[in-house]
């Protein structure tokens, strides 16, 4: 069965979540082939989460509350746990309206239950992205293109120029012939970039990589059109003709990897030099709650697997690290076991980039493991 995945949208649905006061229920199962191969295991990973989920129910006195859990656990038969290709599952439910979301998880998650005011959506948070990647598979005839994000990529033309059939249907002496093999492999790549920049018009995508010979670069990188070539970040080799999705996928992954980490590094560099004097930028879970209020967060760092407690107020929704009084308006604020989930979510709601820091998560660490790039 095919459930939704992790996208902007759909945290924005679980961010827009309108609960009435009611709890709302997550669940976070782990697919790992290796841990739970057979549905009987995910079943049994799902009742056991179930389980935790009734007891936290119980803790708390909410009695509808554990009707709603032992909905998802009917509702949740084994052909919506035989799911394809995700390493994980996350389930959202509320008593009000029925609310039921399930969305899989391109990575893996350690399996938890949450009851709490809102959908916890830490886990999830770094795995919605939204960036689309181009792979242009060339050579010295044939054209193909792939689309996708980094979880999965789809071909979506197949252009055959068979160069040398057509040249070798003429009588040419062997030095003709190579000449005019060259200047079919250039007509041929010009043609390719003139394609690939029309589909990039209709539907643009924010990074391009190409599969082609070593040999064949240069060309190709000349001929691109501008904008395309702004947006080319890598390269690979691969037999373009027989290449299968799967395969064009395994090369690109790591040039997607290597793009997030450098990415990473870039905002890392940026978060430095905002640290400076009158800079840019707050750190520590003080600062970033403060500048997340003030509306005034571009980006916000957060460490992979950072919670902090904190508060919150039930008014004004003003978030602090430290409780006592609200004080825009007085309220008593509400302890929270883990205020980053609050930052996240209103981060979420207001369109701010969350970037979910893992290749270099020690040094957004020695900087109080939360931080934000902020526009003043
Ligand atoms: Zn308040």
């Amino acid at each position: 069965m095919q459930h939704p995945t992790v996208t902007p949208q759909a945290l924005g649905r679980l961010v827009e979540l309108q609960t009435d006061g009611r709890p709302v229920l997550s669940l976070y199962m782990s697919l790992d082939p290796t841990l739970a191969p057979h549905i009987a295991d995910r079943r049994s990973e799902l009742d056991s989460l179930l389980l935790d989920a009734i007891a936290q129910a119980r803790d708390s006195g909410e009695l509808g509350t554990e009707r709603e859990i032992k909905r998802v656990g009917r509702l949740f038969v084994d052909e919506r746990l035989a799911v394809d290709g995700a390493r994980g599952l996350a389930i959202f439910a509320c008593e009000t309206g029925h609310f039921l979301e399930a969305l899989a998880l391109p990575e893996g998650v350690a399996p938890a239950a949450y009851l709490d005011e809102r959908p916890v959506l830490g886990p999830l948070v770094g795995m919605a992205r939204s960036e689309r990647w181009c792979a242009l598979l060339v050579s010295s005839r044939a054209t193909r293109m792939f689309v996708g994000d980094r979880e999965e990529l789809a071909e979506v033309e197949d252009l055959l120029d068979d160069v040398h059939r057509r040249h070798s249907q003429g009588g040419w002496s062997q030095a003709r012939y190579k000449r005019g093999i060259e200047k079919e492999i250039d007509e041929h790549i010009r043609h390719t970039c003139g394609l690939l920049f029309e589909r990039y018009r209709r539907t643009p995508f924010d990074h391009l990589v190409v599969g082609c010979p070593l040999e064949l670069r240069p060309r190709l990188e000349r001929d691109l059109h501008p904008e395309l070539r702004a947006r080319l970040v890598g390269h690979f080799e691969i037999d373009v003709e027989r290449a299968t999705a799967e395969q064009t996928y395994g090369r690109v992954l790591p040039l997607i990897e290597e793009y997030e980490s450098a990415r990473e590094r870039s905002v890392l560099e940026s978060l430095r030099e905002g640290i400076a004097p009158d800079g840019h930028a707050s750190v520590g879970l003080d600062e970033t709650l403060q500048a997340l209020d003030e509306e005034r967060v571009s980006v916000l760092l957060i460490a992979h697997g950072f919670t902090a407690a904190g508060f919150s107020c039930p008014r004004c929704g003003h978030l602090a690290a430290s409780g006592g009084r609200c004080p825009i308006d007085g309220s008593p604020m509400r302890a929270h076991q883990n205020v980053v989930e609050r930052a996240i979510e209103r981060a979420v709601a207001r369109s701010i980039e969350v970037l979910v820091v893992r290749a270099n998560v020690e040094e957004l660490r020695r900087a109080g493991s939360i931080a934000a790039l902020l526009r003043y």
